[in-house]
């Protein structure tokens, strides 16, 4: 018997920043399904978590990424069927991929966006970002790093930095940074992505300081202890969440980042990507 549930980075983000935002906002989720049963569930999933479906595109011939989670003594490990997913077609069709974005305030996308679109097609879609954010709006990324997606980290490292040239706010995790871009500590990181661009940075650190810098300066926020960490599927994903829905009313960083740590707080100590709190 396996149990199947819809989850996924950008997906998780976009549920709780749904919980996040006032009624009135419109919380869209774009991206490609097929037309078989198993997209139609996904799509009606979202729906009924009040997550707008309008810019998912159907493609024949494909499906939705698949992956199974197996537990041993409560470590996770995963295998994925992704290869053929029809979410690799996000960009092929320039024309549908302005449209999706053309209504929105914020979009916010991730090294696993990036990572799944073949190389001609994210030069499209950065372009398209590009566009968008000449044209006023605010671009988010979570830089994600998951070399298993890439062929190498030379490629990995120009992708995500290329992602990073397009964006306003760049939410990256100190660990992984560290690893791939050997920065010496969140500050560096911070820096780099400031240099690419971006206008405001959070560098997350699990259960050390968030440190984050902005137009208003820089500084920390004290992640608050937890007893016991059951889970940490979409910690990040729901942090972001929180910082993004902290723009709707221009919330000062400091306070949409303590925010932020309660939520995934939350997230970490229950099984599973969609925790629901009553946060
Ligand atoms: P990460 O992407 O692992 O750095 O985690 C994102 C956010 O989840 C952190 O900034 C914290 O707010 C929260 N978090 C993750 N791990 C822990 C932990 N062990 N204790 C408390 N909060 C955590």
């Amino acid at each position: 018997l396996y149990r199947r549930g819809f989850a996924g980075d950008t997906f998780n983000t976009a549920w709780y920043a749904r919980r996040l935002l006032p009624e009135d906002w419109t919380v869209a989720f774009g991206s490609c399904i097929g037309t078989d049963a198993v997209s139609a569930e996904m799509s009606d999933f979202m729906v009924s978590q009040g997550v707008d479906t309008a810019a998912l595109r159907r493609v024949a011939d494909r499906s939705v990424g698949l992956y199974m989670i197996s537990l041993l003594d409560g470590e996770r490990s995963f295998s994925y069927w992704r290869a053929q997913s029809a979410a690799r077609l996000l960009a092929d069709d320039p024309a549908w991929l302005a449209d999706i974005l053309k209504d929105r305030d914020t979009i916010y996308f991730s090294g696993i966006t990036l990572a799944i679109l073949e190389p001609k097609d994210r030069a499209t879609f950065l372009d398209a970002l590009r566009k968008a954010r000449a044209a006023g709006k605010t671009i988010a990324f979570d830089p994600n790093l998951r070399p298993r997606l890439w062929p190498d980290t030379k490629a990995m490292t120009t992708g995500i930095m290329e992602g990073a040239a397009v964006s306003d706010i760049a939410l990256p995790s100190f660990e992984d940074e560290a690893t791939w871009f050997r920065d010496a500590n969140p500050e560096a990181t911070a820096a780099r992505y400031i240099d690419a661009g971006a206008s405001m940075v959070v560098v997350k650190n699990g259960a050390d300081a968030v440190h984050f810098r902005d137009a208003t300066g820089s500084g920390e926020v004290e992640v608050p202890a937890i007893t016991q960490v059951i889970d940490t599927t979409a910690a990040g994903d729901s942090f972001n969440a929180a910082i993004l829905a902290g723009l709707k009313d221009n919330t000062p960083l400091p306070q949409s980042i303590a925010a932020a740590c309660k939520l995934s707080g939350a997230v970490v100590q229950a099984r599973g990507a969609l925790v629901e709190t009553d946060i």
